[in-house]
């Protein structure tokens, strides 16, 4: 569904971000690229909705090069959640989940039972919730709400770039099991970015340890506790030898 093919990304200061990578990830897969600070995780990221353009190589989503989409079907056709949590202050939880469902014209009637249903499957009680505004939240609350609201418009693809690492443990946890619920429900494809080997081991179909702009291993939980390629990977998972 989406696949990488020799992609390299060097910025304009000269630093080579990410260098030819070549990976695949699959339809309804929940995808988790971890690495060290500056390994290359958030541009791969922003790479697959084009928020940075690659230097060489080429991204496919479903058969089509990215740079043939229309730049804003595929960000429609892309959720996308910060680690900063991004609602706009000034509007309701319902208008800040109808943003991008209103850009792509859907009726208002289906846009606020969609807001509902959303609110509902990540525990927050649409007649209680959805006309307050952000500030009237809690930090793990308005995170869901963030969460939700890369669904609204029932994208193909959520992009994630270290939702819940803000959060504290507890709101965290709530978090992660919301979301495997979600994608149990919704076989959404998600590329999930994080630092965190308990979270990739947690939620990941497969992982991707990057390390300076290369992928060092590419598996399940299970072959990165049981078969890990190097130290380097070894240490990342927390085995002792
Ligand atoms: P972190 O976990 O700290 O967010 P990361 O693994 O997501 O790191 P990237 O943000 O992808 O790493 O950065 C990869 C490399 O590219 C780093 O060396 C970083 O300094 C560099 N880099 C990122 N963005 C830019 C930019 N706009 N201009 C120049 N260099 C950049």
């Amino acid at each position: 569904m989406i696949r990488f093919e020799q992609v390299s990304k060097q910025f304009p200061n000269g630093t080579f971000a990410v260098k030819s990578l070549d990976f695949e990830i699959k339809k309804g897969e929940f995808f988790v690229l971890i690495g060290p600070s500056g390994s290359g995780k958030t541009t791969t990221l922003k790479m697959i909705n084009r928020l940075i353009e690659l230097s060489k190589g080429w991204v496919w989503i479903n058969g089509k090069k990215i740079s043939d989409y229309d730049i804003n079907e595929l960000r429609w056709n892309i959720g996308y959640v910060l680690q900063q949590i991004a609602l706009f202050p000034h509007m309701s939880i319902a208008e800040n989940i109808a943003i991008v469902p209103e850009l792509v014209n859907w009726d208002k009637e289906k846009i606020a039972a969609r807001a509902d249903e959303l609110l509902k499957m990540v525990g927050l009680d649409p007649k209680e919730y959805r006309n307050r505004k952000p500030s009237e939240l809690s930090g793990g609350q308005q995170q869901r709400v963030g969460v939700i609201r890369a669904l609204a418009a029932d994208p193909e693809i959520i992009l994630m770039d270290e939702p819940f690492s803000a959060l504290d443990p507890f709101s965290r946890e709530k978090l992660q099991d919301d979301l495997l619920e979600i994608q149990r429900k919704l076989k959404k494809t998600i590329v999930f970015v994080t630092h965190d080997m308990q979270e990739a081991l947690k939620l990941g179909d497969r992982i991707c340890l990057m390390k300076d702009g290369e992928i060092v291993q590419i598996g399940t939980p299970h072959e990165f506790l049981t078969n890990p390629v190097n130290d380097f990977v070894r240490e990342f998972v927390g085995i002792r030898k």
